[in-house]
């Protein structure tokens, strides 16, 4: 109790003769420390001190006053003010104090006389504060360093509209959002506004205008004016100057399949502008597509669509940003990647098959053109008119840029693919001496064959019986045998039709014996379009007569016609005599089920004539007679209405495939 007892003694005399120096010291009256407060001027009582006739500040008074912290380290008797970027120790009798790490002289020790630290009033700035000594109002003003915000400026990149405002020195902010009409807000402390007004008309679909003002003292306002409402990330960086970036996200607002648009499509529509990165297909064969600015706010963000290409299609937000758009497609669809959506804000993505190759080749009387696709499409072959066409439209199919493939065949010139419509691709053969044409689908069910004849025999079945053969010689006349002569024409005939693209079957092919039943049998088993049966003529009684003739019977419709077109053809090559078409009651002309000639080339009896039968080139004529004959027969409306009356069906063409159509008109020869 004693030692306590002397202590306060002590204390009360050292606080007397404090009190009695300070106010010996001050005898114009106190100084002021006068400290703004978020905007306004606060007078701090009892902070300031004349030591020797300077005015020292008591530290405590001015963290408080400020709004900074100090604190009191008892190992190293030093106090510690921290504001938001000072951080000062300060050590009573030491002009070395540190700030922010660095060791700073300061104008006069610390002084901790009056039991409380104070400094010097101009070591105020060592604090990171702005001090304004004024001698004559002795008051002390103290702010915080205002940064000078000189620049506001706009930016946009991929689909990020970048704000960025700029201060001399590190400021303060705090931002908000305020509504209708949408526009962010950052108040930014410590900070002036330099011009006083500054306002960014920014043309664009996600901000439209950047206004700053003074808000109240040493706090700038900076608006920013949205065409809507959208997301936004806000970085700072310290430093001189110091940088407060503004980053506005679109936003995935809607996704949707769009099932009556030609093409399957997907919308992706955001708020404000979105970049987004070309379609990509992963190792699983699944399509990505990233918006690397977005943000997804989407009541679904998955589709699973019943039927047609899309299997599913899912939109999920991307760690670190952005979303990404992953479509489980049918094999061989692709994505198309449209406009944007028409206010600029989303993108269209449709999805199709593509054209992969176009290639033609030659086949016996005909050009084939294979077009394979990416995938099964379904095809829609017709003519066109003036010049001769033939086109496929490929419905599901995009031709993402117009080709042409050079062909100069007979029957095709060149194939042109474009897009016709916006769901159909169509590919168009130019086409030269075209007859028919034919269609098929590719052996792997992807693309489509198109053949087209260049003559009318191109398809057609024809049944040749040259007469006699083996045992029966038929007329015999100098060692010449009927038999041989018959079998030669046939072959030639053959190959001339085979040549064109005509399936032939012979009653035989080499000397041998078939019974006439067997013959037309063999005819009518082949279910042809036509029948000839070859011979050669004689007599017995008489050496003069010469000449070719041929013979129908009638049992088949048109079988009149055949006979008459290939009768004139062939007297017309081979410059015989013309004993004209009969009608003869013949086991090959009567007994068979399509329309059927004999001809008989010419007379073995008569001298001229076997001469010129025993010439190849003759019977090579006879042949070419006999084919043209055949020719214009199967390119007539005869044979047509014949096909139509006996099959049902038009001018098919039996060999080549289900689908085909043959025509004549303009096109056709
Ligand atoms: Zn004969």
């Amino acid at each position: 109790m004693r030692y306590l007892g002397i202590a306060l003694t002590v204390c009360m005399m050292i606080l007397s003769v404090s009190a009695v120096r300070a106010a010996a010291a001050l005898p114009q009256g106190s100084w002021v420390l006068r400290v703004e407060q978020g905007g306004a001027w606060a007078d701090i009582p009892d902070a300031v001190m004349d030591l020797a006739g300077q005015p020292f500040v008591s530290v405590r008074g001015l963290a408080q006053g400020i709004g900074a912290s100090l604190s009191w380290i008892e190992v190293t008797k030093e106090a510690v003010f921290t504001s938001e970027r000072t951080v000062a120790m300060l050590r009573a009798g030491d002009r070395q104090a540190y700030v922010n790490g660095s060791a700073v002289t300061l104008s006069a020790s610390p002084d901790a006389e009056s039991g409380r630290l104070a400094i010097a009033a101009p070591d105020i700035r060592a604090l990171g504060l702005a001090v304004e000594i004024d001698g004559q109002t002795r008051v002390i003003k103290v702010s915080r360093p205002r940064s000078r915000i000189k620049r506001a400026s706009v930016s946009a990149d991929h689909g990020v509209v970048s704000v960025l405002i700029e201060g001399d020195t590190p400021f303060r902010y705090s931002d908000f959002v305020l509504c209708t009409p949408d526009r962010v807000v950052i108040d930014i402390y410590d900070a002036v506004l330099e011009p006083s007004v500054l306002t960014v008309d920014v043309a664009d679909s996600v901000v439209k205008r950047v206004r700053a003002a003074m808000n109240r003292p040493g706090v700038v306002r900076v608006v920013v004016d949205l065409a809507s409402a959208l997301g936004y990330t806000v970085e700072y960086t310290a430093g001189a100057p110091a940088r407060l970036a503004i980053e506005f996200h679109t936003r995935i607002t809607h996704f949707a399949l769009d099932s009556a648009a030609p093409l399957p499509r997907l919308l992706v529509a955001t708020a404000g502008r979105s970049a987004f990165s070309a379609p990509q297909v992963d190792a699983e064969g699944i399509m990505l597509m990233d918006f690397p600015s977005a943000q997804v706010c989407l009541d679904q963000a998955e589709l699973v669509p019943e039927g047609g290409p899309v299997k599913w299609a899912r939109i999920t937000a991307l760690e670190g940003g952005g979303a990404r758009l992953r479509v489980k497609l049918e094999e061989g669809y692709s994505a198309i990647v449209r406009d944007r959506l028409c206010d600029d804000n989303g993108v269209v993505i449709d999805f199709a098959l593509t054209v992969c190759s176009v290639r033609s080749y030659e086949g016996p009387g005909c050009t084939v053109v294979h077009i394979t696709t990416s995938g099964p499409v379904g095809f829609r072959p017709f003519r066109l008119n003036e010049p001769d066409r033939l086109a496929v439209d490929l419905p599901g199919v995009w031709a993402a840029s117009s080709s042409l493939v050079e062909v100069h065949s007979r029957s095709v010139t060149q194939v042109r693919l474009a897009q016709f419509a916006e769901g159909t691709a169509r590919a168009v053969l130019d086409l030269g001496e075209a007859w028919a044409h034919s269609w098929d689908v590719s052996p792997d069910g992807k693309g489509i064959m198109l053949t087209v004849a260049s003559s009318p025999v191109f398809g057609r079945t024809v049944v040749i019986d040259p007469g006699h053969g083996g045992t029966d010689p038929g007329a015999v006349k100098d060692g010449v045998y009927e038999k041989d002569i018959n079998l030669d024409i046939a072959s030639r005939l053959r190959q001339l039709l085979e040549m064109s693209g005509a399936r032939v079957v012979m009653t035989r092919n080499d000397d041998c014996s078939v019974q006439l039943s067997d013959r037309s049998r063999m005819a009518n088993e082949a279910a042809p379009d036509a029948i000839i049966s070859i011979h050669c003529n004689s007599t017995t009684w008489d050496i003069f007569p010469s000449g070719t003739e041929s013979y129908y019977f009638n049992t088949v419709p048109y079988s009149q016609e055949l006979a008459a077109l290939v009768h004139t053809c062939v007297v017309r090559e081979l410059q015989l005599m013309d004993r004209k078409v009969r009608r003869g009651d013949y086991h090959m002309v009567r007994e068979t089920s399509a329309p059927a000639v004999l001809v008989e080339v010419g007379f073995m009896s008569n001298g001229v004539d076997l001469q010129k039968l025993r010439d190849p080139e003759f019977r090579q004529k006879a042949a070419t007679g006999m084919f043209k004959g055949l020719s214009m027969y199967l390119g007539s409306d005869m044979f047509r209405k014949w096909r139509v009356e006996s099959t049902g069906t038009s001018g098919d063409w039996r060999q080549v495939g289900g689908n085909s159509s043959s025509r004549q008109g303009s096109g056709g020869r």
